[in-house]
């Protein structure tokens, strides 16, 4: 991706200020919905209070993430306009590893912004020269109990998956694909939200961080085995904790 920021490498503040201007040029190509940056900004409140690192909890429910998609059947990677925005690359590789689809599914879904955000992800594909389906364009199923166009889905995408992961994703529609029976891995900052919640399995920590570490894990072990202890409260009350501890050492 061609990043250029005023912002020297060296700054304190380099990752953050690069994946804000990630979302200008994503805004700017019409990917985003306008609740985008307040989205955003949520994730920074909490990423601030955790350190800004990947706490050992979040290490496990990564592995525990990677190990249930790569042991699904029907596995898919889940990407909105701010996934798109941030992590596209990241998200491309990681399809490329599993060897399953990408589809773009968005809150506010307007044939505009699908355009755009294909487009992107189209766009890197080439680039990178990966060979990863793309769904999204051509919705002809719905998710049941949803209403209205971010209910829209393809049949063979998340319809059918049966290990789904949506990072960024808004609690109705992650309480909506564990309804369906699928096993729903979210990527969340917040612990407390609802989606961080309802999911099957929800990692705390930055979109960016999660999907570098599933790559690099994935490459260096291959296929892991998921955890039959793994337990998914536990690991929100020790984000939250981390959270806490953090903020009273000040
Ligand atoms: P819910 O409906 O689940 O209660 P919400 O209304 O906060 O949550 P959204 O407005 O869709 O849902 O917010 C998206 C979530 O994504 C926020 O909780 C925010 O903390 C988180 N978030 C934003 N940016 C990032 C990021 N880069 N990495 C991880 N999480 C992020």
């Amino acid at each position: 991706m061609v990043d250029e920021i005023a912002a020297d490498p060296s700054h304190p503040r380099y990752a953050s200020l690069l994946m804000r201007h990630r979302l200008e040029i994503a805004a700017k190509k019409g990917m985003l919905a306008d609740s985008a940056l307040i989205a955003h900004g949520r994730g920074e409140a909490f990423d601030y209070l955790l350190g800004e690192r990947t706490t050992s909890s979040a290490m496990a429910a990564t592995r525990q993430a990677l190990a249930c998609l790569q042991r699904g059947k029907k596995p898919l990677l889940s990407i909105n306009g701010n996934v798109a925005a941030l992590a596209c690359d990241e998200m491309l590789k990681l399809a490329e590893i599993l060897r399953c689809p990408i589809e773009v599914n968005i809150f506010y879904r307007t044939e505009r912004r699908m355009e755009a955000i294909l487009a992107h992800i189209n766009e890197r594909k080439r680039v990178l020269g990966l060979d990863v389906t793309v769904l999204g364009e051509h919705p002809d199923a719905r998710i049941p109990g949803l209403k209205g166009p971010r209910a829209s889905c393809e049949k063979r995408g998340i319809l059918d998956c049966d290990v789904i992961l949506v990072p960024l994703e808004d609690g109705d529609r992650c309480e909506a694909l564990v309804a369906m029976g699928k096993t729903v891995i979210v990527i969340d900052l917040n612990p407390l939200s609802r989606s961080s919640k309802k999911a099957s399995i929800t990692v705390v920590d930055e979109l960016s961080r999660v999907l570098t570490n599933m790559i690099a894990i994935a490459e260096e072990e291959g296929v892991l085995a998921p955890s039959p202890t793994y337990d998914h409260d536990k690991i929100l009350a020790q984000a939250l904790a981390s959270m806490m501890g953090n903020f009273t050492e000040g």
